[in-house]
């Protein structure tokens, strides 16, 4: 799916159309510095993510890659930021797509 960068859109904040930069919602957590799936942590403890099984950080089973993907798409969230305001709102519905392509011309 195809979306253009910015658009005119109403602004809850201003009260009235702005023009509004599209941006996807960004998914994943950060991983904290002084918590426990801390890389910090993680090291004291001898065992760095990805390398090695040591306890319970390590490798991902095997199992998964047996099975099969459900799902070929995937859901995402679009993010609106004002221009003006420089404020952002969530997009009312998700949807499902297989790629998202901002930047370039609706279609
Ligand atoms: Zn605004």
């Amino acid at each position: 799916m195809k979306m253009p960068k910015t658009t005119k859109r109403f602004c809850p904040y201003c009260k009235k159309k702005t023009e509004q930069k599209i941006d996807l919602v960004k998914t994943g957590i950060k991983r904290g510095t002084l918590k426990r799936g801390s890389l910090e942590r993680a090291k004291k403890r001898n065992a760095i993510p990805g390398k090695g099984n040591k306890g319970r950080y390590g490798s991902k089973p095997a199992i998964k890659s047996w099975k099969r993907k459900t799902k070929a798409t995937t859901r995402k969230v679009v993010i609106y930021k004002c221009q003006e305001c420089k404020k952002s709102k969530h997009a009312k519905n998700s949807r499902r797509v297989s790629k998202l392509l901002i930047g370039e011309k609706a279609g």
